[in-house]
């Protein structure tokens, strides 16, 4: 990614990224990172200086649950890899414009999302950050009823090696599991569970020794406690958290990633279509809201991920995964949180990314409103995105 010279901003209000707020704050920016943060003026010149005394900054969304190899529209054909990752990367590009300066691809076709990847992060083409886990790991025929979008295995012996073929060939930023089956699942439903506690443990194991982090898909009772007895850190889905899990999460710092942004865009398409809603969303829909407002009310972190790619949830309006939170019971400066520093938690870069602060990598965005009162403002009032220290808008 380009970045290069120093620019200086005055701003009216900072919104860090962790529930704090700075009001007249000084950013300098210097070659790509974040030079300064203070409340008191520059300690060091900048080439150009940027009067933002009547606006409101904070740091570039992290959108950590994507699928840049489906547009929202199931293919008519089975396109190639190199069509996939082209488009993959214009996807991608749909999310940066509306804020989201990084993203997290959570489960791929094959190599697509990692060629996109190290386009964008090389500077070949523009895109947000990319952060990809690959292919997610599954039992034979496990998760998605679409073949080739997996990496199968049986027995903890496969399982370690595909975790270690992701992170040492590839570069895997983190690792989705398939703990259950899903709405998309074609024999199985989304509560049956799936990989196997001894499955799961040993790509936990490998993660973690690379200090990455093991994302579980998980839908019921018996395969979210699977995810959690293999010390995965992220419940992805997560419905439904019993009393025992939401105390072992909150116990371990565990994070779930409700997803919301998929169910809502579910329920509306069910709400134009008139099929009937168990067949839309096999029953998942019902259990969201309760499930959410339990995790929040227990206190767990949560974090943005919008599931955009998959049918009916599309590139381009992500954000509302965070006014969505803020419907059911978070606050504006929560869902803040969520779409931040907890978003860069959930993919282990919160050394670079997810708070502005002197140090991290500067991307940021720029709001004529705060979205610290009104959530709705980082898509209605958003006015500039800084991605790696450069104005790109
Ligand atoms: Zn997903």
């Amino acid at each position: 990614m380009e970045s290069g010279g120093s620019i200086g901003l005055e701003i009216g209000k900072l919104i860090v990224g962790d529930g704090e707020v700075i009001e007249d704050a000084y950013v300098g920016v210097d070659d790509g990172v974040i030079a300064e943060v203070s409340g008191d003026g520059f300690e060091a010149s900048y080439d150009e200086v940027l009067d933002l005394g009547d606006r409101f900054v904070m740091p570039g969304l992290i959108d950590a649950h994507v699928h840049i190899k489906y547009t929202g529209v199931p293919d008519p054909v089975e396109y190639s890899d190199e069509y996939l990752a082209v488009r993959g990367v214009e996807l991608a590009r749909r999310a940066l414009m509306v804020g989201c300066t990084s993203l997290a691809d959570a489960g791929a076709v094959r190599n697509v999302a990692f060629a996109a990847r190290n386009a964008i992060n090389n500077g070949a083409t523009l895109g947000p950050r990319l952060f990809v886990s690959g292919e997610m790991i599954t039992m034979a025929g496990g998760r998605s009823r679409v073949p080739g979008a997996r990496l199968e295995v049986n027995g903890p012996h496969e399982a370690r090696r595909a975790t270690r073929s992701l992170l040492m060939y590839h570069n895997a930023d983190f690792i989705k599991l398939g703990a259950t089956g899903a709405i998309s699942s074609l024999h199985t439903g989304p509560t049956h569970a799936q990989l196997t506690v001894e499955e799961m443990t040993a790509c936990v194991e490998e993660a973690h020794n690379c200090g990455k982090m093991v994302h579980a898909h998980c839908y019921g009772e018996r395969g979210i406690s699977n995810a959690i007895e293999a010390r995965a850190d992220v419940i992805v889905h997560g419905q439904s958290l019993t009393d025992e899990h939401i105390a072992t999460m909150l116990e371990r710092g565990m994070m779930l990633m409700p997803t919301l942004k998929t169910y809502w865009c579910h329920y509306e398409k069910w709400l134009e279509s008139g099929v009937p809603e168990r067949t839309v969303t096999s029953g998942i829909w019902d259990l969201t809201e309760s499930n959410f407002r339990r995790a929040l009310e227990a206190g767990i972190p949560f974090s943005m991920g919008t599931d955009s790619g998959m049918t009916d949830n599309f590139f381009g309006d992500n954000p509302r995964d965070l006014q969505y939170m803020v419907r059911w019971g978070a606050t504006p400066m929560q869902a803040v949180v969520a779409g931040t520093l907890d978003a860069a938690r959930s993919i282990s870069v919160d050394d670079r990314l997810g708070t502005v602060e002197a140090g991290k990598l500067a991307d940021l965005l720029v709001l004529r409103e705060d979205p610290a009162e009104d959530i709705t403002a980082v898509q209605t009032s958003l006015e500039r995105i800084m991605l790696n220290g450069r104005f790109i808008t």
